[in-house]
């Protein structure tokens, strides 16, 4: 799995683009109101953007997500009790494919009524969680504050998981 993290100062925020290298698919999650960033890292990867999802919509920041959806042609996605269209709809337990790494949906208000956790598996490696503004491996995360969870702490984030995969990917 290919794996970006971008942080953003203003406001607060953190995004992600990740995907399947091996067959050039990627999604982005949570992207901000600049676009290009998104872009770039998609054009440097070599992994075509098949999906453009927010985590939530709640204005703690300004969502790039639409424009960036309609700027590469993927599905704009986000949780079904915000509404909107049909093909824009996450539910609950829903799985999507992007090359080898499966997405499944996690329907868990809490940070705001209608946010997902994306339940992230390689099927060639590895698994991680992708929620708002933080990604941990096997879904450990750290509070707003930063503090450490009620677990007692948090692993190393999929970046450094990536460093110490195989070099070799599988191919399907
Ligand atoms: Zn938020």
């Amino acid at each position: 799995m290919i794996f970006r993290q971008f942080l953003h100062a203003s406001p607060i925020a953190a995004s992600y683009l990740f995907g399947c290298g091996g067959q050039s698919q990627c999604v982005v999650v949570d992207p901000v109101d600049e676009i290009k960033p998104y872009l770039q890292a998609s054009h440097e990867t070599g992994m075509r953007i098949v999906y453009v999802i927010d985590t939530h919509v709640h204005a703690d920041h300004v969502s790039g997500g639409r424009a960036l959806a309609r700027a590469v042609g993927a599905p704009y996605l986000v949780h079904e009790s915000v509404g909107g269209p049909e093909h824009s709809r996450l539910r609950d337990a829903q799985e999507m494919t992007v090359g080898n790494v499966t997405l499944r949906v996690l329907h868990t208000p809490g940070h705001t009524p209608e946010h997902v956790c994306l339940l992230v598996t390689d099927r060639t490696r590895t698994r991680a969680m992708v929620r708002a503004h933080w990604t941990h491996a096997d879904g450990r995360g750290h509070g707003a504050d930063g503090a450490r969870d009620e677990r007692g702490g948090w692993r190393p984030c999929l970046v450094r998981q990536r460093d110490t995969a195989p070099a070799a990917p599988r191919f399907r």
